[in-house]
């Protein structure tokens, strides 16, 4: 499960940073990022794709 996050649309609201802290961060300009390795299980990772307010990130 891949998550790819757009970074145009993230408002950096912080949700998905904190439903799947081992997939999601913060970059130095306060938007999200998806790591380099994915430390959460699928179900997490969906989560927080799930929850974003504005769908910045897409499951591939
Ligand atoms: Fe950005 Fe969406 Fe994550 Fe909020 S939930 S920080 S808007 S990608």
């Amino acid at each position: 499960m891949t998550p790819v996050l757009d970074q145009e649309k993230c408002i950096g609201c912080g949700v998905c940073v904190a439903l799947a802290p081992k997939t999601y961060r913060f970059n130095d300009e306060g938007k999200a990022e998806v790591m380099a390795e994915i430390g959460d299980d699928d179900a997490t990772v969906k989560s927080g794709a799930d929850s974003c307010p504005v769908q910045a990130i897409v499951i591939e």
